[in-house]
């Protein structure tokens, strides 16, 4: 039985002009993810795109699974083809969704006709093959409001689709369509679900991870490039900067008083990241950061991070609660890495009792008079080696 993949926009069909570039980026995403699928062809109709197989070659189970990942894609769903007429229909309908029909107790028909010359409207059609799963499959029974069993009949110009209906999609924007920005990955939870929901707009990623040897080892670099795999498994691309940061820290600790020593920290991380920013056409930063999360986290602690550089930062998960996070990185398959045990710079020099509402004068001073600083933030940034993830 021939069976095609039917993939519904997303927010696309609101983007007016957009829209044809926005489906273009979807369209070559889809294309690039299902290539180790064997041969489809990819097209658009009707703020509709079908993946249709071409050849024996083409494993349509896992181009599906691999077309759910894609952004900007509101729904999607497999469906049988076959021809246009009621016998065939109803017949594909049968042996298409037998397993379904067979363990539900009701169904409906729902017709829809792109083919105005179809000999029967969709009440017909609905009649005419509810009336054949009844007497095919003894015991069910109809349900308009609330069936088990959903049958979708579309009539279209040359052939007839069948199917259960649409399952979401990965929803947001179609990668690439909203720039590119740095994701400061930690090992983390938090961090690499702050990335995914911004490459779920459409956001390209590159990522940034500060690791001071000796203090932090080689599994948890391992870690975080397991973590950029997972991530590259959404994006498509993702490629590292991995930044030794060992002498900032160091430094930092022989020569800031210690109660802000944490916040100091993070805007040195800030200010090398807006660095390699620039060097890798980012334009904006990302962060895992939720308020009150942490000390670093507060209001006031977040006031002298963010006043560190001048790029926008964009912090998705600022107002969400652990437990939210937590659920998305299970769902992005992210969770049980981030919690391997491995030391994180952050956790290295961390003061007993950092101020919780840091002044930002004060941070600035206490920065000023702990060295210059200027030199060592491009020694790190021009010093960081460079990884590529990608899933294609
Ligand atoms: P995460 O779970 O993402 O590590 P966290 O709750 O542990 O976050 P912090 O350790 O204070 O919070 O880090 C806050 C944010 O700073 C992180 O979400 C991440 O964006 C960035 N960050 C922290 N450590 C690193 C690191 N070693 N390399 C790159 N970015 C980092
Ligand atoms: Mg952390």
């Amino acid at each position: 039985m021939k069976e095609v993949i039917l993939i519904k926009n997303g927010e696309l069909a609101l983007k007016g002009l957009n829209r044809s570039t926005f489906e273009n980026m979807m369209m070559t995403d889809i294309r690039r993810r299902i290539e180790k699928c064997g041969k489809f062809s990819v097209t658009s109709s009707q703020s509709t795109v079908t993946v249709s197989p071409e050849d024996g070659s083409a494993d349509i189970r896992s181009a599906y699974e691999n077309i759910m990942r894609v952004f900007g894609i509101a729904a999607v769903c497999r469906c049988a083809v076959c021809e246009k007429d009621m016998d065939s229909i109803c017949r594909t309908a049968e042996e298409y969704l037998k397993d379904r029909l067979t363990r539900a107790e009701t169904f409906k028909v729902e017709a829809k006709r792109a083919d105005k010359r179809f000999p029967l409207k969709s009440p017909q059609i609905c009649e005419n093959a509810g009336e054949y799963i009844l007497n095919a499959f003894p015991g069910i029974r109809v349900d308009v409001h609330n069936p088990d069993v959903t049958v979708h009949v579309e009539i279209r110009e040359r052939e007839a689709y069948i199917h259960a209906g649409l399952e979401p999609g990965a929803g947001g924007m179609p990668a690439g369509s909203n720039g590119r920005a740095l994701l400061l990955l930690s090992g983390g939870i938090d961090s690499p679900v702050a990335g995914w929901m911004m490459a779920k707009r459409g956001v390209s990623i590159t990522a940034v991870h500060f690791m001071s040897p000796p203090y932090t080892g080689e599994r948890a670099k391992m870690k975080v490039e397991s973590l950029c795999r997972k991530l590259a498994g959404f994006c498509g691309r993702v490629r590292l900067y991995e930044v030794g940061f060992t002498e900032i820290q160091e430094r930092l600790r022989d020569s800031c008083p210690e109660e802000i020593f944490t916040v100091l920290m993070r805007r040195l991380m800030m200010k090398v990241a807006s660095q390699i920013a620039e060097k890798a056409h980012c334009k904006a930063l990302i962060t895992g950061e939720s308020i009150g999360q942490v000390a670093s986290q507060t209001m006031d602690a977040l006031v002298c991070t963010d006043a560190a550089v001048s790029m926008p930062v964009f912090r998705p998960l600022i107002g969400m609660d652990k437990e939210e996070i937590v659920r998305i990185a299970r769902k992005i398959d992210t969770f049980d890495t981030s919690i391997l045990p491995y030391e994180d710079c952050c956790t290295v020099f961390t003061p007993k009792h950092p101020k919780t509402r840091p002044v930002l004068a004060d941070v600035i001073r206490a920065e000023e008079e702990a060295g210059d600083w200027a030199q060592m933030i491009i020694d790190a940034a021009d010093g960081a080696a460079v990884a590529e993830y990608s899933c294609f």
